[in-house]
Formats: C-alpha cells, sequence, structure tokens
C-alpha cells in the first residue's frame, strides 16, 4: 500500500522524526485556515501549497508552488485541487488531485547555506539485509542521479540482529559532510527513520529532499512510503490510510470480491488458476502476438459464480479484444470448471462481446472440451498449451 506524503509524515513524525510541518486541506477555504494555523504554530510567513497524490515529481508538474500570503494560498489552492496533474511519473493522462498539503516554508535564508540531501530506506533483496541509501544529491530525481554519477550514491546496511548502529548513522552525518548540531540533528534522524521504517513493516521509506536548514536542523520535506501488504492485519491504524481514488476501480472490486487480479495495458484478457500458470500463460500470450490486459488468478475453487465474477472483471477493462481462460484441473476437475464456463456464459450473454479461447487440462480434460464443443457457444476449447496460443493469435488477427 502506497501512502500519501502527509500521511507518510504523520508515521515519520510519530516516531520523533523532524518534519516540514503542514496541515491537509480538501478546499481552498480550509487551505486558509490551515496556512493561519501554521502560522500560529510555526510563525512561519510564507506557505508551500503541495498537491497530495500517489506520484513523485510533483514539482516539475506544477503541483507544488510557494504562497507569499494568506490570499496566495487560497488562490494556488483553487487552482491546484481539482486539477489533472501531469509529472514523468503519473500516467500520461495524469491524476485528479483532492487534496494539498499546507505546510510551513523551511527554506528561509539564514547564515550558512541550506542543503538536501537524500535518504531511503529499503530491503536489498540480493543481501536479504534492509540498507539505507543516501545521496548528497537530493532534492532531484535520484534515478538520474544513478545514472549520471553513480559515485554519489552511497549504501549502508544494516544488520537484522543488531540494528542500525551508532557508527552508521555517524557515518552517514559526515559523508554528508555536516558538523555541530546539523551532525547531531542528522544522527538522530536516520535512527528515527530506520525505527519508523522497521515498526510500521513498510517496504520503502524514501525521504527526498531531507533539509538541513540554515539553523541546522534537519528535516524531512517530502516522503514515499510503501506499507508491505501482508503486514497490514497488524497495523490497523494504517486502515485509514487506504485511498480508493487512488486505485485502480476494477482491482478494488475484485479484491472485495476475493480475486487476486492486477490490471495491466494489453488485449488479452486471461483468467487462470494458481500464479505460477497466470506468469506462464501470460508468456504464452505474448508469443501468440497478444499482450496481456491483466493478471487474474482465480484460486483453487473455479466454481460457475468465482467464474462469472472473473468474466465481468475482465470485461470491465474495454480494451480486452479476446479472453483467454486457462485451467489446470488438479484438485478441481475440468468439467466441473467447464460446466462454470458455461453456465457463467448462458448468465451473462449479452455482455460478453469477445471471443473465449478456454484450455482445460488435468483431470477429465477430455470431458471438459467435448462439453464446452457441445454448448455451441462462442467459446474457442483447446487442451495443449500451444494449440490454445494458436487459437488467441487466429481470433486476434
Ligand atoms: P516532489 O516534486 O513530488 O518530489 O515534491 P517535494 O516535496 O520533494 O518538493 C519538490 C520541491 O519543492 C523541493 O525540492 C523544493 O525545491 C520545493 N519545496 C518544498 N518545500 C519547500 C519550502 O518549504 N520552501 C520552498 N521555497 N520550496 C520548497
Ligand atoms: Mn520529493
Amino acid at each position: 500500500m502506497n501512502l500519501h506524503e502527509y500521511q507518510g509524515k504523520k508515521i515519520l513524525e510519530s516516531y520523533g522524526v523532524e518534519i516540514q510541518k503542514g496541515v491537509v486541506a480538501e478546499n481552498s477555504k480550509q487551505a486558509f485556515d490551515a496556512a493561519k494555523e501554521l502560522t500560529n504554530q510555526t510563525g512561519t510567513k510564507w506557505h508551500v501549497v503541495k498537491a497530495q497524490i500517489h506520484a513523485g515529481g510533483r514539482g516539475k508538474g506544477g503541483g507544488i508552488k510557494l504562497a507569499k500570503s494568506l490570499d496566495e494560498v487560497k488562490e494556488i489552492s483553487e487552482k491546484i485541487i481539482g486539477m489533472n496533474l501531469i509529472t514523468p511519473q503519473t500516467p500520461a493522462k495524469g491524476k485528479k488531485v483532492h487534496k494539498v498539503l499546507i505546510s510551513e516554508d523551511v527554506y528561509y535564508p539564514g547564515e550558512s547555506e541550506i542543503k538536501e540531501f537524500y535518504v531511503s530506506v529499503l530491503l536489498n533483496r540480493s543481501t536479504g539485509k534492509n540498507m539505507i541509501m543516501y545521496s548528497t544529491e537530493g532534492g532531484m530525481d535520484i534515478e538520474k542521479v544513478a545514472e549520471e554519477t553513480p559515485n554519489l550514491i552511497y549504501y549502508e546496511e544494516i544488520d537484522p540482529l543488531l540494528g542500525i548502529q551508532p557508527f552508521q548513522t555517524r557515518k552517514i552525518a559526515f559523508d554528508f559532510k555536516l558538523k555541530g548540531n546539523a551532525f547531531k540533528a542528522m544522527t538522530k534522524f536516520i535512527s528515527s527513520l530506520y525505527r519508523a521504517y522497521i515498526g510500521s513493516d513498510a517496504s520503502l521509506f524514501e525521504i527526498n529532499p531531507v533539509l538541513k536548514t540554515s539553523d541546522d536542523k534537519v528535516i524531512a520535506v517530502d516522503s514515499k512510503v510503501t506499507i508491505d501488504d501482508n503486514s497490514l492485519f497488524r497495523h490497523p491504524e494504517f486502515i485509514k490510510f487506504r485511498d480508493l481514488n487512488e486505485e485502480n476501480p476494477i482491482e478494488v472490486e475484485a479484491g472485495e470480491a476475493g480475486l487476486n487480479y492486477v490490471d495491466l495495458d494489453g488485449n488479452v484478457g486471461c483468467m487462470v488458476n494458481g500464479a505460477g500458470l497466470a506468469m506462464a500463460t501470460m508468456d504464452l500470450i505474448k508469443q501468440s502476438g497478444g499482450s496481456p490486459a491483466n493478471f487474474l488468478d482465480v484460486g483453487g475453487t473455479a466454481d460457475a459464480e468465482r467464474v462469472e465474477t472473473a468474466f465481468r472483471l475482465i470485461l470491465k477493462d474495454t480494451r480486452v479484444e479476446a479472453i483467454l481462460v486457462n485451467i489446470f484441473g488438479g484438485i478441481v476437475r475440468c468439467d466441473r470448471v467447464a460446466q462454470g464456463i458455461v453456465d457463467a456464459y448462458k448468465n451473462m450473454g449479452d455482455i460478453i462481446n469477445v471471443p473465449i479461447i478456454v484450455r482445460l487440462q488435468g483431470t477429465n480434460a477430455e470431458q471438459a472440451k467435448s462439453l464446452i464443443e457441445k454448448s455451441k457457444l462462442n467459446v474457442i476449447a483447446a487442451t495443449a498449451f500451444e494449440e490454445a496460443a494458436l487459437k488467441v493469435n487466429e481470433v486476434l488477427a
């Protein structure tokens, strides 16, 4: 589950990580009040209006703007809320902004200069250890830094038994060339950030930029947080962070029906039992000249009701030109699945407007094939993998 910047910052704050303070607003009136409240709280003169969408690069896309008066906060919020924000990380058509985070201005000028760093905590899958990835080149595209100046990205691995050690946080602060209060603030920032990552069962905490202010504070200006979905059962406090506006509506509906559905960009819908077979089926579709429109694992019990729900979900995607059903009958018998498909088809005959290729293999596969052929429905039966691929190819041609 991905979080919004303001939600990630709430978690950070609860672990004692210093953040750029802010208040969320859903309309320009709330934004105006939020800005006033922030000035009372922090004494900030200026405010930053920040679009809350699940994508980075908002600054570049016009989703982050500095306001130098309360009236400007209102004006800018009016423009940003409801806008379709396009950034290098959104889909081409952009994402609609529903909320803004009104934040204190933390880039105020001072005697010593401000500095932007990059810090993230994530899992290094090749060593099986969490690591802190950091760079002196904060505030910009880290992908670009990785490509052009990879020597400016550093890694610090954390021993899972010992946890983060003081020498490690000092090493990071040292690599950032910090001194005095800023050095101390950075070591505290890093250790609290790491505790936040562990404590919330996250798979990513990316803070870009981490800012050293002109008065030597170290604060999180941005936050990109991903929580491991498999841990959500032990984090009831995060349920409220889920934002359905940010999710694919078909995926949400599939989740409610207990189906494992992932939306993709292609033209062939697939309905498969088992994740491994689903992956192989997606390869098969590619080989047959098509491109998978989704990943869908209907699980072990491919009964008529489940099959019907799955068909309805796949057909909501208007790019689908054919559906490939690939079921292995191990525990579930193929003839029962075939009967399920025939029943489901009859139930919703008018909404099925694309050819369906069904490959059933395993227990009673032959009976299943003849059941489908006898049904006289617009369903093409196959038993071999290549046969199914060929038939997908034929209907797409
Ligand atoms: P992103 O573009 O989606 O990564 O959003 P960020 O939260 O990282 O903000 C992008 C940029 O906005 C930062 O790199 C800063 O340059 C600018 N910005 C953020 N907060 C402030 C602030 O308090 N004052 C000023 N002047 N600029 C800010
Ligand atoms: Mn950022």
